[in-house]
């Protein structure tokens, strides 16, 4: 029977983690508050940003709201960053992406203070990722990495397969993957092979998003398997990119969806906000 990682309790227990840093904090006199931006009225992007409220709410962290009209230009939005990267009672700045057609993401990440970046998508952030230097790891990532940590499993000198490229799941888990000592091969619709590639990796991370498309073929016996995809089936049932019912039976430990990878991303958010009052206090990413 295959363990199954539970990313409901893991980020449970770091939450009340970052609940007691937060509150040590305020005992010498100091307070963490994030500033969460949304542009226009996308219905899950108002999911997610009530979701990072009520967590902000739960650990302590003071949050900022800023929701803004669907024809907001890139200036104003522009603005509104420069003012907050100079407000020293702001640590945290988060802009909830997708952003409408009118405004460059990439525009507003690199305009956000590497030192405030929290989301980990700021440029500076994930080359200081690639070297080896301090900075803010992109929140999905990083809680797979915990789960695996949590969950007893070792990541030296393992096969590791990622399957999908993205800047905010695939390259940057390669390279914590790495910076674990695993041994780690990168997989993306290009990839000839993937069965047989997938079939060698210990620790296989699907973040494809193409639902169900892991089936137990692509799994070799006892992997770990972290399932990233999140999608809803045509009975509006939540599944992921990993055909559970067929992988889990092979594998040695597995996470479910919904309740693995997916809490892990706010809670990850909250272990930055608090760690960005450090990375500030250094005043630069150098370590
Ligand atoms: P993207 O669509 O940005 O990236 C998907 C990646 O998968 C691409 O690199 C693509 O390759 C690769 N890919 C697509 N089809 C295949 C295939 N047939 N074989 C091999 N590789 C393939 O997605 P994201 O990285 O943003 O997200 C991945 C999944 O994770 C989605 O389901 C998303 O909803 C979910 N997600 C969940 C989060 C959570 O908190 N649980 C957070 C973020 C994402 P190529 O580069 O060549 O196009």
């Amino acid at each position: 029977m295959a363990q199954i990682i539970d990313g409901r309790k893991i980020s449970a227990q770091i939450k009340d983690e970052v609940k007691e840093q937060v509150a040590a904090l305020r005992r010498q006199g100091r307070e963490v508050a994030l500033a969460v931006i949304q542009v226009g009225q996308d219905p899950a992007s108002t999911v997610y940003v009530g979701n990072k409220k009520k967590a902000c709410e739960y650990v302590g962290i003071r949050s900022l709201s800023y929701e803004l009209p669907q024809e907001t230009t890139q200036d104003e939005l522009l603005a509104l960053i420069d003012g907050l990267n100079e407000r020293a009672d702001v640590n945290g700045i988060l802009v909830q992406l997708p952003l409408p057609g009118q405004i460059d993401e990439s525009a507003v990440i690199g305009r956000i203070s590497p030192l405030k970046d929290v989301d980990g998508f700021h440029p500076a952030n994930v080359g200081a990722l690639c070297i080896g230097r301090p900075g803010f790891v992109s929140c999905t990532p990083a809680g797979i990495i915990q789960l695996l940590k949590r969950s007893g499993v070792e990541i030296e000198g393992k096969e590791c397969l990622v399957i999908g490229r993205s800047n905010i799941v695939g390259k940057p888990m390669a390279l914590l993957l790495l910076r674990e000592n695993g041994t780690v091969t990168v997989a993306h619709s290009r990839t000839r092979n993937l069965k047989e590639i997938a079939s060698r990796a210990d620790i296989l991370v699907a973040a494809v998003g193409r639902p169900r498309m892991i089936t137990a073929d692509y799994v070799k016996e006892g992997a770990v398997v972290i399932d990233v995809g999140i999608h809803r089936n045509e009975g509006g049932k939540l599944c992921g990119d990993v055909d559970f019912d067929s992988v889990s039976p092979r594998c040695s430990a597995i996470t479910p969806v919904p309740g693995g990878v997916g809490p892990m991303t706010i809670a990850m958010l909250m272990k930055n906000c608090v760690e960005s009052v450090a990375l500030q206090d250094a005043g630069s990413l150098r370590g």
